[in-house]
């Protein structure tokens, strides 16, 4: 066994398993009850451009902020947007910060390869029923493992770094902000009670349930399902209706060919909204030191 990991026993894995059913679960319930709840009702614009903002926020904070900034270091931020893309992503209720990035760095390490902590494809058969199980581990199944990446392995560099222990710390606050905020505005933008419950099932609930499942679909759908523009020693994929819904993350095979790149969408006509969001931070003097592959480096790798 890997040193990288540490093995969970008896009833700290319960423990563990409880939580982390929840951290599933009550998103899933939220959205079961925004449904019954909005039922038969025309959604208002309020509730709309909530939900598209929170989704946004919280979607960029995963995909800019804990994916390609902290996990892979692919640009430097100035301090007030390390904080605010470290909480944004956070608030996804995918994990607090150190964990997220350990996890996905020993992903990358291992990649399909024994050691990788949700490949669909490791020990499992080639036919529908391998396929099945695989998707299910590679999108959540994964989670409920007794194996738990070793921060201290895979991130000393951010377990070195004051403001990322400061975020990983306070991680149940941002949970609570991000289903708070979605009920004060639903209750500001209507001054009633029902505003805000709108707002917390919808804008709360149901869209942490969307962007977690987007994310967890980059893990199970983007490592069966698509195309291979990059030769990688892995099964990664690109896929453009995931690319559309994880803001740029469904160029999954160009990432794993290119990890440190912080643009997924590296070929014409392959929209990376959270690269056009980094480019934009860029210009305005907030991000700098983008490190982009070559135009050498992309035709070496070409398949
Ligand atoms: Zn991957
Ligand atoms: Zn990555």
């Amino acid at each position: 066994m890997s040193t990288g990991v540490k093995r969970l026993e008896g009833a700290t894995l319960r423990s563990w398993r409880v939580t982390v059913g929840a951290v599933v679960l009550v998103p899933f319930l939220g959205f079961l009850a925004a449904v019954v709840h909005l039922w038969g009702e025309v959604l208002r614009p309020a509730d709309l451009l909530s939900f598209l903002g929170f989704y946004l926020f919280t979607g960029f904070g995963i995909t800019v902020g804990y994916h390609r900034l902290f996990t892979h270091r692919g640009f430097v931020a100035v301090g007030p947007l390390r904080w605010l893309l470290a909480v944004a992503g956070s608030m996804a209720v995918q994990g607090p910060i150190l964990r997220w990035a350990a996890d996905h760095r020993r992903h990358h390490r291992h990649s399909d390869q024994p050691g990788d902590p949700h490949s669909p494809h490791v020990g499992e058969e080639d036919d529908l029923l391998g396929l099945l199980r695989g998707f299910a581990w590679a999108h959540l199944g994964w989670f409920f493992d007794a194996e738990k990446s070793r921060a201290s392995v895979y991130a000393p560099d951010l377990l070195r770094d004051p403001l990322v222990r400061r975020v990983d710390r306070l991680y149940p606050l941002w949970i609570a902000l991000s289903l708070g905020l979605p009920t004060w505005v639903g209750w500001l933008a209507t001054g009633s009670a029902d505003g805000a419950l709108r707002g917390l099932l919808f804008a709360g609930f149901a869209r942490v349930f969307f962007v977690q499942h987007v994310t967890w679909s980059v893990n199970s759908v983007c490592h069966l399902f698509g195309s291979r523009g990059y030769r990688t020693r892995d099964e990664s994929r690109n896929h453009r209706p995931m690319a559309i819904l994880a803001l740029g993350e469904g160029w999954h095979n160009n990432h794993h060919a290119f990890p440190g790149s912080p643009r997924h969408g590296l070929d014409r006509g392959q929209w990376d909204p959270s690269w056009w969001l980094i480019r934009g931070l860029e210009r305005l003097g907030l991000v700098r030191e983008v490190r982009l592959p070559s135009p050498a480096a992309l035709e070496g790798r070409r398949r």
